[in-house]
Parts: structure tokens; sequence; C-alpha cells
């Protein structure tokens, strides 16, 4: 069996993290190295290593994490915000377990580095 990634050792509470929100499909939680005043990550209970990996079998938990990202987003009083995914190494994914990053509380520049 493959280790348990960081990202599943939290939905386990295994790890400690300031969590937000959670269903049956995915948890938010505080990222624990904020690049804004508000950063939060929405990661699915699945550990779909990246987007590039998610299948048509995943339609479902991709909507889902979308529509949790805007919910969660508005709940932490942003009206404007960002939502980023890097998929892969060279596009800055350092944890291997599929998220959306959710930043605002500051003004964003285009385009990232
Ligand atoms: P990536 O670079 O893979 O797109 O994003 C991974 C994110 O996870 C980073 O923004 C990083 O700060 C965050 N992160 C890494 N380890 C932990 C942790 O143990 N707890 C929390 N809450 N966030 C983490």
């Amino acid at each position: 069996m493959s280790e348990k990634t960081l990202f599943s050792k939290i939905i386990d509470k295994e790890i400690p993290a300031s969590i937000l929100f959670e269903d049956d499909l995915c948890i938010a939680f505080k990222d624990i190295h904020p690049q804004a005043p508000v950063h939060f990550l929405v990661v699915p209970r699945k550990p779909i290593a990246r987007l590039s990996e998610a299948g048509s079998v995943d339609h479902a938990i991709l909507g889902h994490l979308m529509l949790k990202a805007a919910q969660v987003a508005r709940a932490q009083g942003l009206d404007d915000f960002r939502v980023v995914i890097n998929s892969g190494e060279s596009a800055g994914q350092t944890v291997f377990h599929l998220h959306l990053h959710v930043l605002g509380g500051r003004s964003l520049h285009w385009p990232p580095g």
C-alpha cells in the first residue's frame, strides 16, 4: 500500500490543522505558510495525486471542490479571491494530494510568478 499523504494525515486528524470546513468529500483548512491574509486549501478526501491524474470518475468531486472553495471564501469574509491549483513540480506543487489554494484579503497581481 502506498504511503499516506500529508493531507490524508490531516484529514484523518493525525496531524493538527486549522479546519474551516469538512464534509464527506472534502476538507478545507488554513495553509500553514499563508501567502495572503486569507489562504486556505480545499482538499478532496480521495488522494488524487495531481489535477492531471483526475479522471472522468472525479467529475463530481472537482465540481464540489470549486463550489466549497467559494462557499468557504465567502464565510471567511472574501468577496474577491483567487483559486490556484499547482499541478506538477515545475508548476510549484510540493504536496502530491490534489488541493485548491484559495487566497484573498489583499490585492493579487497578475501574472503570478
Ligand atoms: P503546493 O505547493 O503543493 O501547491 O501547496 C502545498 C501547500 O501546503 C503549501 O502552501 C504549504 O504551505 C502547505 N502545507 C505544507 N505542509 C502543511 C501542513 O502541515 N499543514 C498545513 N496546514 N499546510 C501545509
